[in-house]
């Protein structure tokens, strides 16, 4: 549970992200470095083992405090809901994170 979801910073370790950072957060994970990531499939990781989704084969943000890879949070302005937020990462889906198609 808690695949869709935002956030508030409350602890940005060594990120760009300041304390108080609403963010929402793109949960693929990949390695970044096999050659699906590097053309921008993150979602084709060969180094994730089908381990990628957070939320779906990990524990996810149903809780009150999560932790993650600070390149995978995009901070939110204050004209995006919260709501609103939590749609952002089916919105994603279509397009890689470079922005071309899938
Ligand atoms: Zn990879």
């Amino acid at each position: 549970m808690g695949h869709e979801f935002c956030g508030v910073v409350v602890d940005p370790g060594d990120s760009n992200f300041s304390i108080g950072d609403r963010v929402t957060f793109w949960a693929n994970l990949s390695c970044g470095t096999c050659d699906m990531c590097r053309m921008g499939k993150e979602h084709l990781c060969r180094n994730v083992h089908g381990t990628n989704y957070i939320g779906f084969v990990c524990n996810g943000a149903y809780a009150e405090y999560f932790v993650g890879r600070s390149q995978n949070a995009y901070k939110l302005p204050d004209s995006v809901s919260d709501v609103a937020a939590g749609l952002i990462d089916p919105l994603m889906v279509p397009t890689t994170r470079s922005g071309s198609p899938a």
